[in-house]
């Protein structure tokens, strides 16, 4: 279904008329549960983020997976925070979380939950185990416990204090919760096995002490649970079916199994899927974070971050976004994407719903010496030519007008077919026009103005003698135009793999210089004058482009949220 080169994904065997999710093993696993009638036929997911940072694109393919089989299958996908952290979660990342998932186009219903929403229970069922024997406080601090945890190879040893009576410990563990103890003096520990050789199961740490104010219990517990000790209750006490999670978590299960069956309690299963790695892209929070700490991007939603709220302002779309998770699919093995994909989807979708305009990103003044002076024609140009509905709109033409640069060579290599000396083209919607001279810096030796002359027969972009002309450019009206910055965008690293640096440098090394490019001196039609930030269009010939939040009503500010060239589709074609 996927094809590989050198561990990069390059291929899909979904194209855009057969976008139907491929049946997966985490597919296949639930339609077995249901035939077996497990559940009853039911079917209950959840997506648990960490509120440690914003959502990325990885976490997208989680929340449409977790939410898209629920979907599938009747059933119900919660959102759970995991927040079992509080040195780390903020509550500004809750809320961004929130509206990332809800932008994505998902629905939790009243189904909202916190993990620290539990702690009472956690608690109870942590006296409950050290009742049994099966937990004990340990008195060593995380670096002697580190040390006797052993190896892949060797055993660990026993904790000195392993074999307290339940009586102590449950004095001790009362005595951790009401404050008596110092931060990292004691922790909770269940009882395994030193010797397992999951190293997870070697007397895990079910509760530190930590005096740090949660975002939502504040200041009620100094002591925390562990992720380990956590997450599996959650899901148990959520009663869900399936538990959907990254590879790094498989050797997490032996233990997420141990706590659901040593308490007794609803038998979620784990089931881990590869996470999502992107070339050209850092998918890692920690790392994101450090970009945005340090200043190297604007922040979070940097429109150069893959992070769900840095798309949304470049101008993706939440329907691109969950056609790239359907095409890539789910598998069990690490594996890489091509960016290409991603950008392939939001085109698809692009060109689908964006309105064509007219804007000139780096000007060069064309002058049509035959037209009359002070007269603006409205021009009738087609607003999406794949949307039928979409209409047409006018489009002022005058005299001097503004081209782009590059559509003017005044020595033209072979097979450039735009304007160059006694060349003629066509002015999309307008007429055609012939270069008749072009004045130049005297400095540099820049065209600074091109002269033109029109035929007024051609009026709409034909000939009635039937003359072609092989190159059509866009332009805008100089008496119109609406002046505009535009900002342009490359992959915020050089290397697919942002990672791949010589001893002793770190991914900042591969930070693309030039991964932003400003524009201040550009121009857009006139149509465009009262757009909003989040509006999308197509700029003819130059690609996709949304309204920025930095815009104001004063002046406009554009993201290219991909250009035209699409090169997904030519490495299909190579192949
Ligand atoms: P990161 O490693 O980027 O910091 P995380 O795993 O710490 O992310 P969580 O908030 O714990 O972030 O993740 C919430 C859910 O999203 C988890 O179930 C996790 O497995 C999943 N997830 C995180 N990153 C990816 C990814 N790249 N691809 C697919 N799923 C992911
Ligand atoms: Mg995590």
């Amino acid at each position: 279904m996927l094809i590989y080169e050198k561990g990069v994904i390059t291929k899909t065997n979904m194209d855009s008329t057969n976008n139907i999710p491929p049946t997966d093993f985490i597919r296949a696993i639930i339609e077995e549960d249901n035939r077996t009638g497990k559940h009853e036929g039911r079917v209950h997911t959840r997506f648990p983020p960490e509120p440690n940072g914003y959502l990325h694109i990885g976490h997208a393919k989680s929340i449409c997976l977790n939410f898209g089989v629920a979907r599938q299958y009747g059933g119900l996908c919660n959102l759970r925070f995991d927040d079992t952290n509080p040195s780390k979660e903020e509550e500004e990342y809750v809320e961004s979380i929130i509206e990332d998932v809800r932008w994505l186009g998902f629905d939790w219903g009243d189904r909202l939950f916190y993990a620290s929403d539990y702690f009472d229970q956690l608690y109870d069922w942590a006296v409950e185990l050290i009742k049994r024997g099966k937990a004990y406080v340990c008195d060593l601090s995380a670096d002697e416990i580190r040390e006797t945890r052993g190896t892949l190879t060797a055993p660990g040893a026993n904790s000195p204090f392993r074999d307290r009576s339940p009586e102590e410990n449950l004095d001790l563990f009362e005595r951790m919760r009401s404050g008596e103890f110092p931060d990292g003096s004691r922790t909770l520990r269940a009882k395994i096995d030193m010797a397992a050789a999951n190293l997870n199961m070697r007397d895990p740490v079910m509760y530190r002490i930590l005096r740090a104010t949660h975002h939502r219990t504040g200041d009620r517990w100094c002591i925390y649970p562990t992720y380990d000790f956590t997450h599996g209750q959650s899901d148990s006490l959520e009663r869900i079916t399936h538990s959907l999670c990254t590879l790094e978590f498989e050797n997490h299960r032996p233990l997420y199994d141990w706590y659901i069956r040593e308490l007794g309690i609803f038998p979620s299963r784990q089931i881990e899927f590869a996470r999502l790695n992107l070339t050209y892209t850092l998918m890692s929070k920690r790392r994101l974070l450090e970009l945005v700490r340090e200043g190297r991007v604007a922040g979070w939603d940097d429109p150069r971050m893959p992070t769900i709220c840095g798309l949304r302002r470049r101008g993706y779309t939440p329907e691109a976004i969950r056609d790239f998770c359907a095409r890539i699919g789910i598998s069990k093995v690490d594996s890489t994407v091509d960016i290409a994909l991603l950008e392939h989807c939001l085109r698809e979708d692009l060109n689908r719903r964006s309105p064509r305009v007219m804007g000139v990103l780096r000007p060069l003044k064309l002058v049509i010496d035959n037209y009359p002076e002070n007269q603006i024609e409205e021009l009738d140009a087609v607003n999406n030519p794949e949307d039928a509905d979409a209409g047409m709109r006018k489009v002022p033409f005058s005299r001097e007008l503004w081209i782009d640069r590059d559509d003017f060579l005044e020595d033209p290599p072979k097979k450039y077919f735009r304007l160059s000396p006694g060349r003629e083209v066509r002015l999309r919607y307008g007429y055609f026009v012939t270069c008749v001279g072009v004045e130049k810096d005297p400095a540099t030796g820049e065209p600074v103005e091109v002269h033109c002359t029109y035929d007024p027969e051609t009026r709409g972009g034909n000939a009635p003698d039937g003359r072609k002309v092989k190159g059509t450019i866009h332009w805008v009206s100089a008496a119109r135009a609406v002046p505009v910055e535009v900002r342009l965008y490359d992959h915020l690293f050089t290397k697919p793999d942002p990672g791949d640096v010589p001893e002793g440098q770190d991914y900042r090394a591969n930070l693309n210089p030039a991964s932003l490019e400003r524009l201040t001196e550009c121009y857009v039609e006139p149509s465009l004058k009262d757009a909003a930030p989040g509006d999308r269009f197509q700029f003819e010939r130059l690609g996709y482009f949304c309204v920025d939040s930095d815009s104001s009503p004063e002046r406009l500010v554009f993201n290219r949220t991909v250009s035209l060239v699409d090169t997904w589709a030519k490495i299909q074609k190579k192949s």
